[in-house]
């Protein structure tokens, strides 16, 4: 266990090696969890452990592990959303069908990883539960998703589900001391804390350090709604009035700590500091009502709206909402 992807997912390791070792590993497996927390990395693993050549497997060393690493094994079909809308049609999956029938190349298996499965249209889906309904022996399928509720009810009914949760704060802490020793303790510390139990989101709180500020400013944000201080929210807002990128980026993540006091409140989720706060003292609507606000701000941005008034509108409906609450 000594890659940082692998930090906090002993329990679906140990599900999968078992699923191995008694060779009833399920043909169609479905790997869950949000953007960073390293299901394309766990896919990889998996695939190592059904395909190295060493006794300790996956060995990374070996010619059939390193050719899953480079991304090279003739035997591994990646499919991705395609196209303006970004969605996975019967001609994205094309290549499945092509090659399902046919012997694999190297291995004893083929793989067919769908990375972001849910983007799936309905006609792809239907192509997929046919041939995950009856896979041929030879043939894996790997569906990777940030969302999987959006997969027909049918689909999720013939996929062996893995969910790929957060780490616990103490084990990215560590992992992050003896990997970027470069940084202080106090930087490493607040990293493991922001990160939400995600080793990406650490690692790019520790090498970014605008993303940082950012960050911290979200945070700030989040607060100066719920203290019904216009002043400082326009203030803290305003800072971004220039920078596109940026204030979206920084709506993003009030929205995700909106959607923590959210999770906080309707399931009793660990969670950060501040979406604690905004947990005990907002009701559940008018968190949602926040998260709505970030939407809007984000299709304001998406439909050319300026800034300067796209964050205005913003700080109004927020101010708003905490009025009503
Ligand atoms: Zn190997």
């Amino acid at each position: 266990m000594s890659s940082f992807e692998l930090i906090g997912k002993k329990e679906p390791l140990e599900n999968i090696k078992a699923g191995i070792a008694s060779g009833r590993l399920s043909h169609a497996v479905l790997l869950s969890g949000e953007k960073g927390v390293g299901k394309k990395f766990f896919s990889k693993h998996i695939i190592k452990m059904l395909v190295c050549q060493n006794k300790n497997k996956p060995c990374g060393i070996c010619a059939q592990c390193q050719k899953i690493d480079k991304d090279i094994h003739p035997d591994v079909f990646n499919i991705f959303p395609a196209g303006k809308s970004e969605t996975i049609g019967v001609k994205e999956i094309a290549p499945i069908k092509a090659s399902i029938n046919i012997k694999p190349n190297d291995a004893d298996f083929k793989f067919f990883i769908i990375n972001e499965a849910e983007r799936m249209n309905k006609y792809a889906q239907n192509a997929i539960l046919k041939m995950i309904e009856e896979p041929p022996e030879d043939s894996i399928f790997i569906l990777t998703s940030q969302n999987s509720q959006a997969l027909l009810a049918t689909v999720l009914s013939r996929v062996t589900k893995i969910a790929l949760g957060p780490a616990e704060k103490e084990e990215i802490e560590a992992f992050l001391k003896k990997n970027y020793s470069d940084f202080s303790n106090e930087e490493i510390k607040e990293a493991a804390k922001n990160s939400g139990g995600n080793i990406g989101t650490a690692i790019s709180l520790l090498q970014n350090e605008q993303e940082r500020e950012i960050l911290k400013d979200s945070q700030t944000v989040a607060i100066n709604i719920i203290e019904k201080d216009r002043a400082l929210l326009n203030l803290s807002l305003g800072k971004y009035s220039k920078q596109k990128t940026l204030a979206q980026n920084l709506v993003n993540n009030v929205k995700q700590i909106y959607r923590e006091a959210y999770f906080a409140l309707a399931e009793k989720d660990s969670i950060t500091e501040v979406a604690l706060k905004i947990s005990q003292r907002l009701s559940l609507k008018a968190i949602l009502g926040i998260i709505d606000s970030c939407d809007r701000f984000s299709e304001n941005l998406s439909r050319n709206v300026g800034l300067s008034l796209a964050l205005t509108a913003f700080e109004i409906e927020c101010a708003n909402i905490i009025d009503n609450k």
